[in-house]
């Protein structure tokens, strides 16, 4: 199911109070951040995070070399490496269709499935799933 800003904005209001950077979200991969969302609230909701809530945001939400950035301000480390998680997995799945994905040559780099990436061949990926940038420096230079 897509999930729009709005609704972003409607269920997470202390999250998404002020994206001053922009909220840029590719259709595919608004499951993945709704999800995403859940986690950060959970973490803020934290007897110990009391004190954080309030200067937390997302800053901006953007798609940049074929990956998700979620930046934000102000949040505790734990809330960070839920990002990182999610910023990885954005690697694995179509930004467009939200089905597993590859991340793509030729032309802007983007992470598409097989239907949406017509044709475009895929970047290798390492033995732990994980892209393999090495390979895609080479092919920039
Ligand atoms: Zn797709």
């Amino acid at each position: 199911m897509e999930h729009k800003t709005e609704d972003f904005e409607k269920q997470f209001p202390e999250i998404y109070k002020d994206v001053y950077c922009g909220f840029c979200l590719p259709a595919g991969w608004s499951d993945l951040v709704w999800k995403l969302s859940e986690d950060i609230q959970r973490e803020l909701d934290r007897p110990e995070n009391i004190e954080i809530k309030s200067s937390f945001k997302v800053a901006q939400i953007k798609e940049k070399f074929g990956g998700l950035r979620f930046n934000t301000d102000g949040g505790p480390k734990s809330i960070d490496k839920l990002i990182d998680v999610a910023e990885k997995e954005s690697f694995h799945i179509c930004e467009t269709c939200g089905k597993p994905g590859l991340l793509r040559k030729g032309g802007w780099i983007r992470t598409l499935c097989d239907e949406h990436s017509r044709g475009r061949e895929a970047y290798p990926v390492k033995k732990d799933g994980s892209v393999d940038w090495d390979s895609l420096l080479d092919d920039a230079e």
